[in-house]
């Protein structure tokens, strides 16, 4: 088989999750009728949760709790500061969701009774649940580093929230001079996009390479010492941004501890870097809503039960999307990606049709795909599949990999077109 043709067939095993939970006999036998199912945040996990439960049992009422009328995907968020994309064409709605019988309500949860089984919002509503869903995504901790905080972010964006982050950090390139550094801060992981501000940085290059500013640089300050598609992302750098992207890992003074947001300096342990632009990416925790409810460890993430995405710390509730961790440090399954919140998320529809039909759970399998954009024809992947065995997660080393370090140029343009294939894939897949 050549890695090629087994890149293929990895993509078509990613599929795999959706194909074994959609199997479960379900509608048939109708003893889910009545019951209520509330989904706690309405990203890529819990737009996937409500979606897939009612379409694996239309009795079920399907009930999906988000403060905003539009989404805007993270993922090719990257694009729209160096440019190559709109941020219109990374929003949606929840119509869609709505026309497949899903029960919208635009509120934002604010506590959760695991004993009366009932949620309330911050619009004063009570919903009751048979099975819950919770999807919050990531918390940002700006208290983490000295001298940042939600109010500075309008200043020093961190830009991990797609929308108007993402703008704000469009504008300060755009007005950057050349010459200038743009420091990208990176927190110690896990963090939702592992490889997200390797691909930022690529693209902020391939702005200032193509807009004037080739006397720029780019300085990534990072908490950590290795990071996602390390070799591949250094092999687009060289290539095509020799010299304009510099790589600090933490043994070597990377981790940023505080800033002084009023000259954009960024100090580490050791020294100080006075940025033109300062990108700041703070750490994170599981959603505030997981961490209010008693969801989350001692690190600030929800632990699940591998075979059904049911939480570990509370029955009847289950967790999905960047809130959760899967196995153990320093190799979590679970990479914080839409296409494992999805992927997830279809696991936990399975078991919660499963559950409220009395039936067994289907056996799952999870996949990730991850593009990422070197440049807008250069694109880099890893895939990852896992399967539960005793309810652990084991690794299927046949299934996943990288792209290979020897592409040809027309193979890393086609991984550009697949990015944008799949873009358009998960945003039906969940929306749709
Ligand atoms: C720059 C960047 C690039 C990325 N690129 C990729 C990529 O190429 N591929 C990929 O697979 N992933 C990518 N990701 C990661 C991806 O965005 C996340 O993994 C994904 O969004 C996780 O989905 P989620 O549903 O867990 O959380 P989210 O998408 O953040 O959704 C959570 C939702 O919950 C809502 N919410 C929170 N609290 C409450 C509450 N109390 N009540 C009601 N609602 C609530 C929020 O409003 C939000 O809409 C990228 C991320 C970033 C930052």
């Amino acid at each position: 088989m050549t890695t090629i043709n087994r890149r293929n067939f990895v993509k078509l095993l990613a599929a795999a999750p959706l194909a074994s939970v959609l199997t479960v006999p379900t509608t048939a036998r109708g003893a889910a009728a009545g019951k209520r199912v509330v989904v706690i945040g309405g990203g890529f996990g819990g737009a996937t949760a409500a979606k897939y439960i009612k379409r694996m049992d239309p009795k079920i009422t399907v009930t999906l709790i988000e403060p905003n009328k539009t989404y805007v995907s993270c993922p090719l968020s990257n694009e729209v500061i160096s440019g190559h994309r709109t941020i219109e064409t990374l929003q949606t709605g929840y119509d869609a969701l709505g026309k497949r019988g899903v029960e919208i309500l635009n509120d934002l949860v604010t506590g959760i009774d695991p004993a009366k089984k009932s949620v309330t919002t911050k619009g004063g509503k009570t919903l009751n649940y048979d099975a819950l869903v919770v999807a919050p995504g990531v918390e940002l901790n700006y208290g983490a580093i000295e001298g940042y905080s939600e109010a500075v972010a309008a200043e020093i964006p961190h830009a991990y929230k797609a929308g108007e982050q993402t703008l704000i950090l469009k504008k300060q390139l755009e007005a950057m001079p050349d010459g200038g550094l743009f420091v990208i801060a990176v927190p110690k992981g896990p963090f939702r996009c592992p490889p997200g501000p390797y691909e930022r940085a690529a693209q902020v290059a391939h702005y200032c390479k193509n807009n004037g500013k080739a006397k720029s640089k780019v300085l990534i300050l990072d908490a950590n010492d290795t990071f996602a598609k390390k070799a591949l992302f250094e092999q687009g750098w060289a290539a095509l941004y020799p010299g304009m992207i510099e790589w600090v890992p933490a043994s070597k003074d990377g981790k940023v501890v505080k800033i002084d947001p009023k000259t954009k300096t960024a100090f580490t342990e050791l020294g100080d870097h006075k940025a033109a632009v300062l990108n700041l990416i703070p750490p994170q925790s599981a959603g505030a809503i997981a961490k209010a409810a008693g969801l989350t460890n001692a690190n600030g993430w929800c632990e699940i039960v591998p075979s059904s995405m049911e939480s570990a710390a509370q029955k009847g509730i289950w967790v999905v999307g960047d809130s959760c961790v899967g196995g153990e440090l320093p190799t979590y399954p679970f990479p914080k990606s839409a296409h494992m919140a999805m992927t997830q998320a279809k696991v936990a529809a399975g078991a919660i049709v499963a559950s409220l039909n009395g039936v067994a759970a289907p056996v799952p399998y999870y996949a990730n795909t991850c593009y990422s954009l070197v440049a807008p024809d250069y694109g880099i992947s890893v895939v990852q599949v896992y399967r539960v065995d005793d309810n652990k997660f084991v690794y299927v080393k046949e299934a996943g990999g990288v792209s290979p370090a020897d592409a040809l140029p027309i193979q890393r343009k086609l991984e550009a077109e697949y990015a944008d294939g799949w873009f358009r894939n998960v945003m039906a897949d969940a929306f749709g």
